[in-house]
């Protein structure tokens, strides 16, 4: 079996802890990247420690990209697209486009794991939050990046610190006018954590968090859910935001939205509005999958039962999942593998 082959797809965090789990078996791995380098979305995302860690695995999925980097052990292929899988007797036969020559190579796997990952729902499809169109409406995905780059929140029109900022839960998920039924199990973790952040570093700053339902991810989110809860200037509100646009007497933002307790309609000035994106399907290797019989589950993502012999998934290909969820799914994907190669001996 130590002379197997496996090629994982993708370089986020489901496939770096799938490939680790795999070389530390013995077996050949190459990981193949179609971006300059691994870590996937998670790379750009920020720390969430307040006045402690609130274990919201970033850095984890840091720590496991550099010792794959730096052990060396599996064959890293960045700038590489898989653009075609196809079985033969031996296994797999694949195609790899080089992004940077234009030139292909191919490529034999006796296992093929796919961790393609997700996109991130594209907010200007919700066109009356004003995504795109006004400067102080962001994602969620714009937050980590300017925590991360940044280390606080400013606004964007300004660079001011916002006195006044609301999130708003759900936006691509939970959603049947875009056809989005789906829970996408990180979102309500991810903003307040990063919530709580602004919290802690900006004292006069207020947010308010506009929600429907809320779904627990990952360990400590209840102390995270109560510490929010005890904040007098953390306001939870049960309704759903339908209009945001620009106000002209003073820089900032009027959001209107439906009580759904008595159904009346408010309207709310903010500093700055971030919208809780969530998960959609990776479409991008649609062509992919149709050679090797995979297909899409009832919500868009890769349905994991149509896998057939020697072709795996692992992290959010198959569905919505956090980080850890992602790396418990990239064992697990590493485990079938190794239980596949043995049985074909
Ligand atoms: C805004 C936002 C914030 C979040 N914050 C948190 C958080 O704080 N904590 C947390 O636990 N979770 C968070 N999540 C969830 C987290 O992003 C996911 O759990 C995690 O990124 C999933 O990793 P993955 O490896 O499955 O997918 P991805 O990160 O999407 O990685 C897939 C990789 O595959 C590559 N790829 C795709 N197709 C090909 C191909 N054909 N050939 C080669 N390479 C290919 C891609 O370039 C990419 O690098 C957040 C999600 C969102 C949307
Ligand atoms: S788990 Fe998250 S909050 Fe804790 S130290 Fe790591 S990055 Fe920071
Ligand atoms: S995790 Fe929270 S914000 Fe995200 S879709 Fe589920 S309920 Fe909505």
């Amino acid at each position: 079996m130590s002379d197997s082959h496996v090629v994982v797809v993708g370089g986020g965090v489901a496939g770096i802890a799938c490939a680790d789990d795999l070389v530390q078996e013995g077996l050949n791995v190459t990981l193949i990247e179609k971006e300059p380098a691994i870590g996937g979305w998670a790379a750009e995302y920020c720390c969430k420690a307040t006045d402690r860690c609130n274990r919201c695995f970033v850095c984890v999925a840091d720590k496991e990209r550099e010792n794959l980097r730096s052990s060396g052990r599996v064959t890293l292929l960045t700038n590489r697209r898989v653009r075609e899988v196809n079985k033969n007797n031996s296994g797999y036969l694949l195609k790899v486009g080089n992004r940077l020559s234009g030139s292909e190579e191919e490529m034999h796997a006796d296992a093929v794991v796919f961790a393609t990952g997700f996109t991130p729902f594209d907010a200007t499809k919700k066109g009356e939050l004003g995504y795109g169109r006004y400067d102080d409406v962001m994602t969620g995905l714009d937050l980590e990046r300017m925590l991360r780059n940044r280390g606080n929140v400013f606004r964007p029109s300004d660079g001011e610190i916002p006195g006044k900022i609301a999130f708003i839960q759900c936006v691509g998920s939970r959603d049947e006018s875009i056809g989005h039924l789906y829970c996408s199990k990180a979102c309500c973790a991810y903003a307040l954590r990063m919530a709580r952040v602004i919290r802690n570093q900006n004292p006069e700053t207020e947010i308010f968090f506009y929600y429907m339902d809320i779904q627990p991810a990952g360990r400590l989110f209840d102390e995270t859910l109560k510490a929010c809860e005890e904040d007098p200037n953390f306001h939870f509100v049960r309704a759903i935001p339908s209009k945001i646009y620009q106000y002209y007497q003073k820089n900032g933002l009027m959001m209107k939205s439906l009580n759904t307790d008595d159904g009346s309609v408010e309207e709310e000035f903010f500093d700055l509005i971030v919208l809780s994106i969530g998960m959609e399907p990776n479409r991008e290797n649609d062509g992919l999958w149709d050679k090797i019989g995979l297909r899409p589950g009832p919500e868009g993502f890769t349905d994991p039962q149509s896998c057939v012999g020697g072709i795996f998934l692992a992290g959010t290909v198959s569905g919505p999942k956090d980080i850890e969820r992602s790396i418990m799914d990239a064992k697990q994907a590493a485990l079938s593998v190794l239980r596949y190669l043995e049985d074909k001996r």
